[in-house]
């Protein structure tokens, strides 16, 4: 990124900070509505096509704002959602959302190189936030974001929807009671032909690459179900489709080695088509299939049991949980620092390509 942009991002964010602070603790402490307002920032298609009607199916929260920088998108989502004037905003008025007591929490749905000037702009409103993944483009920001959250007394939650499904919880079961030993191997793949040549996705500056996007889920399947932090990475990076794949990679192949010595082998593709999940165990196995798609992750044990829990809105369960978590006061059940420990390895998994070696964390 460019001097000049971090100038301006810096300028925006102190901006905010100094401009809308004061009027914060009103709004984040405020927890006695029977359902919590949220805004979308960014109108793009998750936003859209999944969050958007899971929140119409809430039972905690609901969709009271929306933040867009596209003026045709308002009157068909007001007319869509009933949105009220008064709850829309652009992103240069985004930071007098302060002063909207129907906002209680900003769900940043933008590229990954936005999630941390707006996660920051929207804690310095008082708001909580929910943050889509992957959290950000580093480290630095990622802690960034967690530290702006933590003095503006506000909660923020990563979009790691599967972490609210049962089924993703089945298998992190099985990693704390160890039914079939200790995990030793797993191979986790996440990815889908992406046929778009101009998108966010294929472009650095704004965070694009197969691995922060559908990477992470073949990291997370392997993180969870070890639940351990891995201890070094070897990564490779390639492309198929070299001229829509010159500045990010299309697909990557990573390994993993974890504390306990389980190995992991991951692949995360913008051109292929992959979503399982398998956990070799010293006395067994696990398998998903899918293992990160949106509805419909089941799975299997080698002792018989299926892994087949019924699930609405893997969206709608998620943003209720942690708008219960917001209203009780509890930790939020996938928090900053669970995104953070994302990128750690994303990084890691980065430079490991770069420089085709083993890189240790
Ligand atoms: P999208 O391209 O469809 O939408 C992005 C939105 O950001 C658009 O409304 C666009 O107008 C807006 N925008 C603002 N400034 C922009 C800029 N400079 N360049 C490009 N767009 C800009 O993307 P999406 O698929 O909705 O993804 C948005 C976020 O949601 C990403 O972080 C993505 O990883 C995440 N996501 C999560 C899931 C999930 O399952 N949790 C699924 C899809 C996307």
């Amino acid at each position: 990124m460019n001097q000049r942009r971090i100038f301006i991002k810096n300028t925006l964010i102190a901006g905010a900070a100094a401009s809308f602070s004061p009027s914060f603790l009103m709004s984040a402490t405020r927890t006695n509505k029977e359902k919590l307002g949220v805004a979308l920032v960014g109108l793009g298609y998750y936003s859209t096509d999944l969050l958007a009607p899971a929140l119409q199916l809430t039972e905690h929260c609901e969709l009271k704002g929306i933040v867009t920088g596209s003026p045709e998108k308002i009157p068909v989502w007001q007319e869509k959602y009933g949105i009220q004037d008064k709850n829309i905003y652009n992103y240069e008025n985004f930071d007098s959302i302060a002063n909207n007591e129907e906002i209680d929490i900003i769900y940043v749905v933008l590229p990954p190189s936005m999630h941390m000037e707006y996660t920051v702009r929207a804690a310095n409103a008082g708001k909580h936030v929910w943050c889509e993944k992957p959290m950000a483009t580093s480290v630095e920001e990622c802690t960034t974001m967690i530290n702006a959250c933590k003095s503006n007394g506000v909660k923020l939650a990563i979009g790691y929807r599967c972490q609210h499904d049962p089924n993703i919880q089945a298998y992190m079961k099985v990693a704390k009671e160890r039914p079939f030993g200790k995990v030793k191997m797993i191979t986790s793949a996440a990815g889908y032909f992406d046929g778009r040549t101009d998108h966010w996705k294929q472009k650095k500056d704004l965070g694009g690459g197969a691995m922060g996007d559908m990477g992470v889920y073949a990291l997370q399947g392997a993180r969870l179900a070890t639940g351990e932090e891995p201890i070094s990475v070897l990564a490779q990076a390639s492309t198929t489709r070299p001229e829509i794949y010159h500045e990010v990679e299309e697909t990557m192949m990573f390994q993993l080695e974890f504390p306990s010595g389980a190995l992991a082998s991951c692949q995360t593709s913008f051109g292929i088509q992959m979503n399982h999940l398998h956990v070799n165990y010293e006395k067994g196995w696990l398998k998903m299939e899918p293992h990160s798609s949106y509805n419909g992750n089941k799975g299997s044990m080698s002792d018989g049991t299926i892994i087949n829990f019924p699930i609405n809105s893997q969206q709608a369960k998620q943003m209720d949980e942690d708008a219960l978590s917001i209203m009780n006061g509890q930790n939020m059940l996938v928090p900053g620092e669970e995104g953070l420990r994302d990128i750690r390895v994303v990084e890691a998994i980065y430079k490991s390509a770069r420089q085709n070696c083993v890189v240790k964390l």
